[in-house]
């Protein structure tokens, strides 16, 4: 299929208490694991593409990296029949339009460092050139931090405020709302938990579907409650990075006269790939494109 607009899927995930997971990609074969999986499970799915990934892909212009990601997501959804949407996530204002531009699916504008005003103003005016071109519009309100390995302070965390979160939600017509409920990017381990009862309170004040990000860092426990109370979208990307390393790292510890790409950037998709179909599993999309 073309890439898709997937908030009506997510919006139906929302109304049924299960979860719609996007899933980050750094490269190709990252991209191949979550399209190939979600095939594989009839799932719908979100391929996300972060800031970083956009550096890495462009070789440090982001504007080539989006150009890159576009082009080979579209390629990667028409390959399957399972509904596909290419995200980009926490973007500035310039990403955000060129990825519209482009033929980007969904958007995330991250205004975090802005006033509240600005960040308000720039999200609505983005919000409406998304839905003008059909694209589906995130934001986020509180912020869930991005460490880059540095130690945190897990009670510096600023979370989502129900009332702030509904008065922006109201201000900005966004679709997807991202909310700050203790998690972290980037983790490793599996050992935070969530605020559920200001999941609850958020839900009670905020009627679009939520968005975690940072899932990699929170035990499965409360994921699972989070996705029952309203967390509709999952973003997902420390684990499959995780899960691609370790096939790589494998067969390079295996066999250290191997020099073809392809025989271990393979083993790192099909490692990637089944821990893409774990989670879409886990989440409840599976069987729902
Ligand atoms: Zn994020």
């Amino acid at each position: 299929m073309t890439l898709q607009n997937i908030l009506p899927w997510i919006q139906e995930a929302h109304q049924n208490g299960y979860g719609i997971a996007a899933f980050n990609a750094n490269t190709m074969e990252q991209m191949q694991a979550i399209v190939l999986a979600a095939q594989a499970e009839n799932a719908p799915v979100i391929i996300q593409v972060s800031h970083r990934a956009l550096q890495y892909v462009g070789s440090g212009n982001e504007i080539r990296g989006l150009q890159y990601m576009a082009a080979i997501g579209k390629v990667a959804a028409n390959s399957v029949d399972v509904p596909v949407s290419l995200h980009l996530d926490h973007a500035n204002e310039q990403e955000v339009l060129q990825a519209i531009a482009l033929g980007f699916t969904s958007v995330m504008f991250d205004g975090d460092d802005l006033p509240y005003a600005e960040n308000v103003a720039i999200t609505k005016r983005l919000g409406e050139v998304a839905h003008a071109a059909g694209v589906c519009m995130e934001a986020e309100i509180g912020e869930v931090p991005k460490p880059d390995g540095a130690p945190f302070d897990p009670n510096a965390i600023n979370l989502t405020d129900p009332e702030e979160a509904a008065a922006f939600v109201a201000a900005t017509g966004v679709d997807l709302l991202a909310i700050a409920l203790g998690s972290v990017h980037g983790l490793k381990d599996k050992s935070l938990s969530l605020d559920l009862d200001r999941l609850q309170a958020i839900r009670q004040h905020v009627s679009v579907p939520l968005v975690l990000h940072g899932s990699s860092g929170v035990n499965n426990d409360d994921i699972a409650q989070g996705i029952k109370l309203g967390l509709a979208k999952v973003n997902i990307a420390t684990q499959l990075n995780k899960a691609f390393t370790s096939g790589v790292r494998q067969v390079l510890a295996a066999d250290g006269e191997l020099v073809d790409p392809r025989k271990y950037l393979g083993v790192g998709r099909d490692a990637q790939m089944a821990e893409v179909r774990e989670r879409l599993r886990f989440v409840g999309a599976s069987g729902k494109a």
